[in-house]
């Protein structure tokens, strides 16, 4: 009798990328393949790119070197936006035997066959106008949190951004579909879903191109929220343009979503706004924020913000961290702008020197630490819900509230994976909040 195969799995970027592996690697299970660990001897290792990634290339050469160092007769496969992107690139790299792009990667299974190895990568990758259909996909990372995949794709045309040249058009899941995935989801036990997609607030587009919304992002909310069983979810992240006054009022009053949102500003200039081609002003966005804490005082919210953007003076720089200092949120993600190939920006004039973004970036690093600590302050004494995680971390168990504060306490296997109700009661030395249990 053959012994089953088996396979590896490496992803990088996005939790899109994290569910879309998981789609994968069921169709392996479906074929006979085993799944083992990424360190461990597999037949084929499935490295799934990202295209956003630093070094993106780099990273890449040196995650084959890894799989060739555990075997090197192991077949390698790479998959995701960077080998729709530069499927030559990728396939050139000593070691690799197949790339495929955007629309190839679903059936990956079709394409390999004995799993001897080739002397150069074969290069599988469609047109991305051809990725107009929808592969619906969800992972669960840890044991207490699953990503849902509920939108994929971009109509957007940002000018730093390479997503729709790597991810096609915005299309979305069936209602009917996501409410599926989301019972069989809470029916294994998993107490919290984060919906996923790249531009998640433009949910309700269909496949092939059909533009005609047939439920909205409102109505996804509205009805997720009705499905026993799923303790809570989270909106991972959502357009500003796209956050309706009607989902935060849901959010606000909704029995299982939680206060937390993550909206991409980019930057706090106007001017700065327009050459990345985004589709608000500032002021919209103080609006949103405005609208957010006042129905929800306590929510958490998260900002995405690029620095050295072509154009970006020291002026429009500090336009940005003013803008932000001022701003009632709680945290930043900051994100150091990079040329990127068949982009328009990466032709803009005005580059700003590589050090000074640097510095910059470093600045905002340092503001969203003190947006953090302000806003866990503002918890201490409040009484939330938390979800344990299942890590045992030098003695301690960590866990989130449903306004998305990181908490910590003594270790104890009994928690994991549970939602206990606690009072928050101080800031430690690690920056992470103690509490007390309440019964
Ligand atoms: S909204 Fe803009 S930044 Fe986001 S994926 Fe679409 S084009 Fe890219």
């Amino acid at each position: 009798m053959n012994a089953r195969k088996k396979v590896a799995f490496y992803t990088l970027g996005c939790k899109l990328n994290f569910s879309e592996t998981s789609t994968i690697a069921r169709n392996f299970n479906d074929e006979g393949f085993d799944r083992v660990d990424f360190k461990e001897k597999a037949d084929i290792y499935v490295i799934n790119t990202c295209s956003v990634t630093e070094n993106a290339d780099k990273r890449f050469k040196t995650i084959v070197k890894q799989a060739q160092n555990v075997n090197p007769e192991a077949f390698v496969a790479a998959v995701g936006c960077y080998a729709q992107l530069k499927p030559e690139e990728l396939a050139a790299v000593d070691g690799v035997d197949l790339v495929l792009g955007a629309t190839e990667k679903f059936k990956i299974t079709d394409y390999i066959n004995d799993l001897s190895k080739n002397d150069f990568g074969e290069v599988h990758s469609c047109e991305i106008e051809e990725a107009d259909f929808y592969v619906g996909s969800y992972s669960i990372g840890d044991r207490t949190r699953a990503f849902l995949k509920v939108q994929d794709g971009c109509d957007y045309k940002c000018t730093y951004c390479t997503i729709p040249l790597a991810r096609g058009i915005s299309r979305s899941d069936t209602m009917q579909n996501v409410l599926k995935n989301a019972k069989e989801i809470s029916e294994k036990g998993i107490k919290e879903i984060v919906l996923t997609g790249v531009n998640i607030g433009d949910y309700g587009k269909g496949e092939f191109g059909n533009k005609k919304h047939e439920h909205t992002f409102l109505d996804l909310v509205s009805e997720l929220d009705k499905v026993e069983g799923i303790e809570r979810l989270r909106i991972s992240s959502i357009e500003p343009n796209l956050l309706k006054n009607e989902t935060i009022e849901l959010v606000s009053n909704s029995r299982a979503f939680v206060p937390h949102f993550h909206v991409p500003l980019q930057s706090g200039s106007n001017t700065l706004l327009k050459k990345m081609k985004r589709r608000y002003m500032r002021e919209l966005y103080t609006d949103r924020v405005s609208k957010i804490k006042e129905v929800m005082p306590h929510a958490c919210i998260g900002v995405d913000v690029i620095v050295g953007f072509p154009g970006e003076t020291d002026e429009l720089f500090l336009e940005t961290y003013n803008y932000l200092s001022e701003l009632d949120i709680s945290y930043l993600h900051v994100f150091t702008y990079s040329e990127r190939d068949n982009t328009e920006a990466a032709s803009f004039e005005s580059v700003v020197p590589k050090n000074v973004r640097a510095k910059r970036s470093k600045m905002l690093r340092g503001l969203s630490a003190k947006k953090r600590r302000a806003f866990y302050e503002s918890q201490i004494g409040s009484e939330r819900t938390v979800l344990f995680e299942g890590e045992n971390k030098e003695g301690y168990i960590h866990g989130f509230t449903e306004n998305y504060v990181k908490v910590k306490a003594p270790w104890n296997p009994e928690l994991v994976n549970t939602l206990s109700k606690v009072k928050l009661t101080k800031i430690d030395e690690d920056g992470l909040v103690r509490l007390e249990f309440i019964s």
